[in-house]
């Protein structure tokens, strides 16, 4: 069982010299003593707060139009649901075109279910 790093291995520091794994908190290998790719340092192994303004998921919307009109709620679910992950995928025109579709089919649900919503209570009020 030496075909590859173990996922606990990938979460140490593993030393380009010789590949052994060794405690984050080192700096120097446990081994052989080279210097560690990854330091002690935390504020080194912190992702920088990215710049860009993240783009939106309307979820508040999206919950109320799947509670309004589930069809196009669910639509709104599905292009939202998109927007995080192509914006940490760095894709942010897909993100942004994601994040567009949501909130077009987020407010399509709710004014679909304010219209039909009120039929179908009647249809049922009167069958
Ligand atoms: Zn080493």
């Amino acid at each position: 069982m030496q075909d590859g790093p173990s996922a606990f291995e990938c979460l140490m520091n593993t030393c380009p010299e010789c590949g052994s794994p060794n405690d984050e908190t080192l700096t120097r290998c446990a081994r052989c003593n080279a210097r560690l790719p990854r330091s002690a340092d935390p504020d080194a192994q912190r992702p920088t707060p990215d710049d860009v303004e993240p783009v939106k998921s309307h979820t508040g919307l999206v919950v109320l139009a799947t509670l309004m009109f589930v069809p196009f709620g669910l639509v709104a679910v599905v292009q939202s649901a998109q927007v995080n992950g192509w914006y940490a995928a760095g894709q942010h025109d897909r993100a942004e075109r994601a994040s567009q579709l949501a909130r077009r089919w987020a407010q399509a649900g709710i004014i679909a279910g304010l219209i039909i919503n009120p039929l179908l209570i009647a249809a049922a009020w009167l069958t």
